[in-house]
């Protein structure tokens, strides 16, 4: 794998579980670690997120082989800002953002002597902080990585072992490809949930008790999406702004189509649609990246 030092930037549930994830499975190699919130610093220390909890970013990358970027991606600019005067030079850096043309932007302007391959471990839940993060979050879930053209392929390979070292898998993609397959994949059923909810919560003649009470019909669900976090999400949908809007354009279409399918009565375009969608479910399950299970892949308990 290469690292024997590692700095992670950003001790929330991403950070802390890479964190837990290494000293789990790398256990020759040291980590230090670095959050702007003092009181995620001191529960980092608490649980051991990472080897040495320190006062500053600078601190924290001084000696590192590696850099693990895991802050939201609208903070990814500042926090590689106050990295850079005792980064050393020879250390490669990489991140977990969940958007990846603006942080590889980001990365490189703030660093520009270095070495910057993005990575997304497709992997989370929607907890945040010092105490979300498990050491097996990202146990067969896919990591992609998006290394910018004329990449090293030695430190492409690097990095791949390390995630692999961690339980991922490992795909290779454009930056932009991963814009736009994450855009339908996550961000846009995130807007989804955020939407549905929020109407949910504003109707009248419908009382919030009811909401909650007959959540199980369906709602439920999306309230866990809608539970994720609000700094994260802004930043998301602001940095992967024309991915976002090209699939909302392609949802809304859609949506009007099965509305108009509702208003005439047209019930073989409505069963045709849900036995496609039912089959999509169906792969899903099959691939593992779900099973009936609630919990699936959320927790160190949950599979
Ligand atoms: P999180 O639990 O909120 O952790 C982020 C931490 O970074 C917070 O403690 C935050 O402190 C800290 N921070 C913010 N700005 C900083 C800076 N300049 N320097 C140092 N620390 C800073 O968020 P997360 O879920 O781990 O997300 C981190 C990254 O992973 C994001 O880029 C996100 O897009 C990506 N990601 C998330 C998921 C997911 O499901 N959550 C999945 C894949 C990838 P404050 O709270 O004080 O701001």
């Amino acid at each position: 794998m290469g690292f024997e030092r590692i700095a992670i930037i950003g001790l929330g549930l991403l950070g802390g579980s890479i964190g837990l994830a290494v000293r789990d499975h790398l256990p020759g190699v040291t980590t230090t670690g670095y959050d702007a919130d003092p009181a995620t610093r001191t529960r980092a220390a608490e649980r051991g997120l990472v080897g040495t909890v320190c006062d500053s970013a600078a601190e924290a990358v001084r000696n590192a082989q590696l850099v693990i970027m895991c802050v939201p991606v609208g903070a990814m600019g500042a926090a590689a800002e106050a990295i850079a005067p005792t980064l050393p030079t020879d250390a490669l850096v990489s991140d977990v953002g969940s958007s990846k043309q603006t942080v590889a932007r980001a990365l490189s302007a703030a660093l520009p002597h270095n070495v910057v391959i993005p990575a997304h471990p497709v992997a989370g839940t929607e907890r945040s902080g010092a105490d979300a993060g498990f050491a097996t979050l990202f146990q067969q879930r896919w990591c992609i990585i998006t290394p910018p053209e004329g990449a090293d392929p030695a430190k492409v390979a690097a990095l791949s072992a390390f995630w692999e070292a961690l339980g991922a898998k490992i795909e290779i993609m454009d930056p932009q490809h991963h814009d736009l397959v994450l855009a339908i994949t996550s961000h846009l059923p995130h807007l989804i949930a955020y939407t549905i909810v929020g109407t949910a919560d504003d109707l009248e003649g419908v009382t919030q008790g009811e909401v909650i009470k007959y959540s199980a019909g369906g709602f439920r669900d999306f309230t866990r999406i809608a539970a994720s976090d609000p700094t994260m999400w802004r930043d998301v949908f602001l940095s992967n702004k024309d991915a976002v809007l090209d699939m909302l354009q392609r949802f809304t279409e859609d949506l009007t189509a099965l509305q108009r399918a509702i208003r005439v009565g047209d019930g073989d375009q409505l069963f045709d649609h849900f036995t496609r969608t039912r089959a999509i479910r169906r792969s899903i399950i099959e691939e593992g990246q779900d099973d009936a299970r609630p919990d699936f892949g959320r927790s160190d308990h949950g599979g």
